[in-house]
């Protein structure tokens, strides 16, 4: 292309971003995908979730002559998008299972007149004859296909539709440009998607995996549920995600939050198809605050509102960690990711690994291999959750990328330590684990310290040792941690599966004869919260704008969010425009939106404004 011609297509880009979406710059990455695009290149762009994947290829597809097919696995993804892409003006529509036969009659039949811009489809209705017809007769300039690594096996989420698109792509009349999408970055993956979406030659794009309005922390609590509801309290009305590990777990944190009177519901496999589409949309319109839910729940939730998302139990490993967690914050305000480790979620991690289905796909080797490599990403989750390094640090390492070894914006960073020789406390310990005979693990051996009365302890005639006591005045949880440190130091190890007693090692026992000494790190300052949000804002003038907004999403029966994001409300408290001149001016603000919405909320803005001048006038 010329110099004049590219020119005017990066103008005309920018235009298109500001038009129809509101933004005024891309974000980093968005840009270099989209040139690829244009020039007529394929490309493999791999984001973290919340970057802005959709950005990257409905600009294009907005400025190419013929449509763009988005290929997508999830109805709920479909249905948002084509939402939002409407709300903005553009023609787009979805096709798949949840249309009524006349609606997809209609819809197909829309399409082959080439009244939409954007269609979204599910993979398996390429192999759809009347479908196929339909693609033949179109000029297609654009496939984009999102969650790209559900083609691979290796992945978690293997989609057998998405190996039809190679097929389908070779026989169209045209070869359209094609661009793939994923936030999972791991090379095997990439490999496959290269060469089972048979891409061209494509561009490689990764943009960086940080998120930095997300602030991540890690919890050893004793009592979780008792640290849930504070964690809650200091969040009340704000949107959240619980992730539990068992359906039955997230069944009990549900009830017992409703119980203490939040607004709270509930996502996992076991419910039915209605009742888990309703939950969702409850959580999505506002209606429930709160979602309890296994790892079924978020993928193709685009909510982006949501600020914090709690892990009640540890995941079995650091991509399922960071995509879950990725759920907060989407629109780049900051948001809470905050895990609850507790010893048990690791026996929970190791029984799901090993009660996996085998992939009836996969040969048995390939099955043993994958076996492998989960047991060695549960290991690397396991260290995460008791680093004491920078989280952040830790996770974009794990993805292969440079890094500080401090990111000055997690829990770890800004916890503030001392050491504290803790080496009598670990020799009374030591020695309790040793008269006991090495028989028993960390929940005895504490109840034998602490001088409790317990069934087991009346059983083995433990009440009659010596050490039985001894440490009485510490409480559980310092004790319990004592013995993590101990564990983590070396001077004991875990022996065994099922019931692990605990064992004292070589430098134990150095420890026991007083060679060694023993410290440990102890906290004097956790912060596990992301800066306080809205300060700078007017309370009362944010609280205006979200009721004008509840009302317009009602009415028009979409999210809240489909209508303005809460940057865009913070962006309007801080411009209060009152011109259509200036509305524009506001972030997430576009044409069709200044147009359709601009002077709902420019009314509440004039009457705030007038209001607070009456006052100064005073
Ligand atoms: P992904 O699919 O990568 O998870 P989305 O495409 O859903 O992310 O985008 C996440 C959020 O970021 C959306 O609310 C989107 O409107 C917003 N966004 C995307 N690009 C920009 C941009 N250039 N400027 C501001 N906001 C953007
Ligand atoms: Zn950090």
């Amino acid at each position: 292309m010329g110099d004049k011609k590219w020119d005017a297509v990066e103008a005309k880009k920018y235009h298109i971003l500001e038009w129809y979406f509101g933004y005024k710059q891309f974000r980093s990455g968005q840009e270099d995908v989209i040139d690829s695009i244009l020039s007529g290149r394929d490309a493999l762009a791999v984001m973290p979730t919340g970057a802005g994947k959709s950005v990257c290829y409905q600009v294009p597809g907005l400025m190419f002559d013929g449509v763009t097919l988005v290929i997508s696995p999830l109805i709920s993804l479909m249905k948002d998008q084509v939402n939002a892409l409407t709300s903005m003006g553009i023609r787009a529509a979805y096709l798949n299972r949840s249309l009524s036969n006349a609606q997809y009659n209609k819809a197909l039949g829309n399409m082959s007149r080439g009244m939409y811009k954007i269609v979204y489809v599910a993979p398996e209705r390429l192999v759809s004859e009347r479908f196929v017809r339909v693609c033949m007769t179109l000029e297609i300039s654009l496939i984009a296909i999102d969650e790209a690594h559900c083609v691979s096996q290796w992945g978690q989420d293997f989609r057998p539709g998405y190996l039809n698109i190679a097929r389908f792509i070779n026989s169209l009349p045209k070869r359209p440009v094609v661009g793939a999408f994923t936030a999972t970055a791991t090379a095997d993956v990439k490999a496959d998607i290269v060469q089972l979406l048979q891409l061209d030659n494509p561009v490689m794009l990764t943009t960086g995996f940080d998120r930095p309005n997300l602030f991540f922390s890690v919890m050893h609590p004793v009592d979780k549920r008792q640290t849930l509801i504070k964690l809650i309290q200091e969040r009340s009305g704000k949107t959240g995600i619980v992730y539990c590990s068992t359906r039955k777990k997230v069944e009990e944190i549900c009830t017992f939050l409703c119980s203490k009177g939040y607004s709270a519901t509930r996502y996992h496999a076991g419910l039915t198809d209605e009742e888990r589409l309703k939950n969702q949309e409850d959580f999505v319109y506002d209606r429930k605050r709160i979602m309890v839910a296994t790892n079924a729940f978020g993928m193709g939730i685009d909510k982006s509102d949501v600020r914090f998302v709690i892990h009640y139990n540890m995941p079995k490993n650091i991509e399922s960690y960071y995509q879950e967690a990725g759920r907060a914050g989407r629109d780049g305000e900051d948001a809470d990711c905050i895990l609850l480790f507790g010893a048990q979620d690791i026996s929970t991690a190791q029984y799901f690994i090993d009660n996996a289905e085998a992939n009836a796909e996969m040969t048995p080797e390939q099955n043993a291999a994958f076996r492998q490599k989960e047991e060695e990403r549960l290991q690397h989750m396991i260290a995460y959750s008791k680093t004491q390094g920078c989280l952040r640090a830790f996770m974009l390492r794990y993805f292969g990328e440079h890094t500080p070894d401090s990111c000055g914006k997690c829990a770890n960073c800004k916890t503030k330590y001392r050491m504290v020789d803790v080496t009598v406390d670990a020799q009374k310990i030591l020695s309790c684990i040793v008269r006991t005979k090495e028989q028993f693990g960390s929940q005895v051996i504490c109840d034998v310290l602490r001088g409790k009365e317990t069934q087991k302890i009346r059983s083995f005639e433990l009440h009659k040792q010596t050490t039985y006591g001894i440490l009485r005045d510490v409480s559980a949880s310092q004790l319990k941690s004592l013995i993590e440190t101990l564990e983590d130091q070396g001077f004991i190890r875990h022996i065994g599966v099922g019931r692990p007693v605990l064992k004292v090692t070589k430098s134990g026992w150095l420890v026991l004869k007083g060679k060694v000494s023993v410290q440990s790190r102890e906290a004097l300052k956790v912060r596990t919260t992301a800066k306080t949000m809205g300060a700078e804002v007017n309370p009362e003038l944010f609280g205006e704008l979200q009721k004008v907004r509840t009302a317009i999403a009602g009415k028009r029966g979409v999210p809240s969010y489909i209508i303005f994001s809460d940057t865009a409300l913070r962006s309007m408290c801080t411009i209060l425009p009152t011109t259509d001149e200036m509305f524009l001016r506001v972030n997430g603000v576009g044409e069709t939106k200044l147009r359709l919405y601009g002077e709902q909320f420019m009314r509440v803005i004039r009457e705030h404004v007038s209001g607070d001048s009456s006052i100064s006038a005073l």
